[in-house]
C-alpha cells in the first residue's frame, strides 16, 4: 500500500538534496509534485491543493529557522506531519463503556462489514478482556447470518440471531436485552447493507440506530473504491452521523486516497484498519505510524 505514493512524494523532495535551500523557487516545484503525488493516490484535487498550501507556508515560515537541519529532511518533517493532520492527527479509540456497551455496524454489502464484525469482536476479547456478543441483523441474506455464525464461532463470541424475524429494530433490542441478562460486555450489531446507498436502506439502520442509541456507529467502507469510499462516508454520515470510519482492504488498496482524504471529507476518525481476510488482520489506526509509512 502506498507504495507509488511514497516513491513519487521521495522524488518530490529531490529538489532540496544536498544544501539547496527552502527558497520559494525550490518549494514550488517540489509542491508541484507533491500534488500531483496526492492526486495519483486518489486524493480531491482540493484537498491536495489545500495541503500544499499549508506545507508551502510552514516551509517558507521555517526557512530562516534550525539552521542545523538540513532543508530536505526539514520539508520531509513538515509533509510528514501534515499527511498526520491530514488523516485525523491523534489515534481515537472506541467507546465500550456501558452495560453493555453498544456497537452499530453500518456500511454497503460487500465492504466488509461481517468480517469486521468478528475482527471487532476478537479485538475487545482479546485486548480489553470482553465478554463479547455479536448480532446479525441482515434480514434480508440468511447467508449473512451463516457467515456471522461462523465468525462467532471462529472468535470465541456469543451471537444472538433470529433468523425468522423480519424486523431489524425488534432483533437489535432483543440482543441487548439478551447481553444484558447474559451480562455480557459489548454487543456488536451487524446490519443489513445494499450494493449502492438507497433511502429504504439508509431508513432502516437510523431506525436501529434510534431505537438502540449506540455508544458507538462506526461505518465500514472498502478503501479499493478510493473516491467513491470518500462519498458514500459522506452520505452515510449526512444521515447517520456516526463516530467513526474503518477502511477496509488495505492490503489491495495500493493508492490510500480513501485513507488520506476521509477524514478530511466527513470530519470524523478512522478508528480501525483492515488488512486481510483473517480475523487477526485488524489494526487500530494511528494518523503518525501511516506517516511515517509513506515517507519511510
Ligand atoms: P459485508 O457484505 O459488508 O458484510 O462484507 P463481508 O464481510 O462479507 O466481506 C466481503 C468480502 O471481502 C469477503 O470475501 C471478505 O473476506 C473480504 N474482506 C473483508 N475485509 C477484508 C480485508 O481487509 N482485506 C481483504 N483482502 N478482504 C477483505
Amino acid at each position: 500500500m502506498f507504495d507509488n505514493l511514497s516513491d513519487r512524494l521521495e522524488g518530490a523532495f529531490k529538489t532540496f538534496t544536498g544544501d539547496n535551500k527552502i527558497t520559494e523557487i525550490n518549494v514550488a516545484t517540489s509542491l508541484k509534485e507533491i500534488r500531483r503525488a496526492l492526486v495519483a493516490a486518489d486524493v480531491n484535487y482540493k484537498i491536495a491543493k489545500e495541503f500544499t498550501d499549508k506545507v508551502k507556508e510552514k516551509a517558507l515560515g521555517s526557512k530562516n529557522v534550525l539552521k542545523a537541519v538540513k532543508p530536505g529532511q526539514m520539508m520531509v518533517k513538515i509533509v510528514q506531519d501534515e499527511l498526520t493532520e491530514l488523516m485525523g492527527g491523534q489515534s481515537v479509540g472506541i467507546n465500550v463503556k456501558g452495560a453493555p456497551a453498544v456497537v452499530l455496524i453500518a456500511g454497503l454489502q460487500g465492504s466488509g462489514k461481517t468480517t469486521f464484525t468478528g475482527k471487532l469482536a476478537l479485538h475487545l476479547k482479546e485486548k480489553r478482556k470482553m465478554k463479547v456478543l455479536v448480532t446479525a441483523c441482515d434480514v434480508y441474506r440468511p447467508a449473512a447470518i451463516d457467515q456471522l455464525t461462523v465468525l462467532s464461532e471462529q472468535v470465541g463470541a456469543g451471537i444472538y440471531k433470529e433468523p425468522e424475524n423480519k424486523n431489524p429494530v425488534e432483533i437489535a433490542l432483543n440482543a441487548i436485552a439478551h447481553a444484558q441478562d447474559n451480562k455480557y460486555d459489548v454487543v456488536i450489531v451487524d446490519t443489513a447493507g445494499r450494493l449502492s446507498v438507497d433511502e429504504a436502506m439508509m431508513q432502516e439502520i437510523a431506525d436501529v440506530r434510534d431505537a438502540i442509541s449506540p455508544n458507538e456507529t462506526l461505518f465500514v467502507v472498502d478503501s479499493m473504491t478510493g473516491q467513491d469510499a470518500v462519498n458514500t462516508a459522506k452520505v452515510f454520515n449526512d444521515r447517520l452521523n456516526f463516530d467513526g470510519v474503518v477502511l477496509t482492504k488495505l492490503d489491495g488498496d495500493t493508492r490510500g486516497g480513501a485513507a488520506l482524504s476521509v477524514k478530511y471529507t466527513v470530519d470524523k476518525p478512522i478508528k480501525f484498519v483492515s488488512t486481510g481476510e483473517k480475523m487477526e488482520q485488524l489494526d487500530v489506526f494511528h494518523p503518525d505510524r501511516m506517516s511515517q509509512r509513506i515517507l519511510g
